[in-house]
């Protein structure tokens, strides 16, 4: 969450008295004040991007995220349709500079032949909550065994 008016750029948790509460009903005095900018009293509202809204560096880390991508040698993409611009534009900017692409997705999206044609890259149809585990797995063994052998 963040402050609706921009006072700050400092980022808050979803208050966890709101975590799992039914969406259907009223906000309460006391949900509407955990709703509330600590710093100027204005409304906090979740740290997304919304339709009529434009990624940019202050909130998004627009152009630094583009130019970490450039420097990139994997970028795993997961679970993604691919609709919005600033991801688009990293997996270009990870592609162009030469960087493998996973992309780990049940249906194919925008970075699926994306993956196919960087180098080594792979789109893997598959649930995330499915192949991650296997992926995280496969990275620790490698990471263990490269500790093993360059203690
Ligand atoms: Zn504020």
């Amino acid at each position: 969450m963040r402050c609706a008016a921009s006072c700050t750029d400092d980022l808050r948790p979803l208050p966890e008295a709101l975590i799992g509460r039914p969406q259907t009903a009223p906000l309460t005095a006391v949900e509407r004040s955990l709703l509330t900018c600590p710093n100027c009293g204005d409304r906090l509202r979740p740290h997304v991007l919304w339709f009529d809204e434009t990624y940019d560096e202050r909130h998004f880390r627009f152009h630094s995220s583009l130019e970490a991508a450039a420097e990139t040698d994997l970028l795993v993409i997961v679970g993604t349709s691919g609709a919005t611009n600033l991801p688009n534009q990293v997996a270009w900017a990870v592609f162009q500079n030469g960087g493998t692409i996973i992309d780990i997705n049940p249906t194919p999206n925008p970075f699926s032949e994306l993956a196919r044609r960087s180098p080594e890259g792979q789109f893997i149809q598959q649930p995330s909550g499915r192949f991650l585990p296997e992926l995280i797995h496969a990275i620790q063994t490698i990471m263990t065994d490269r500790t093993r052998r360059c203690p």
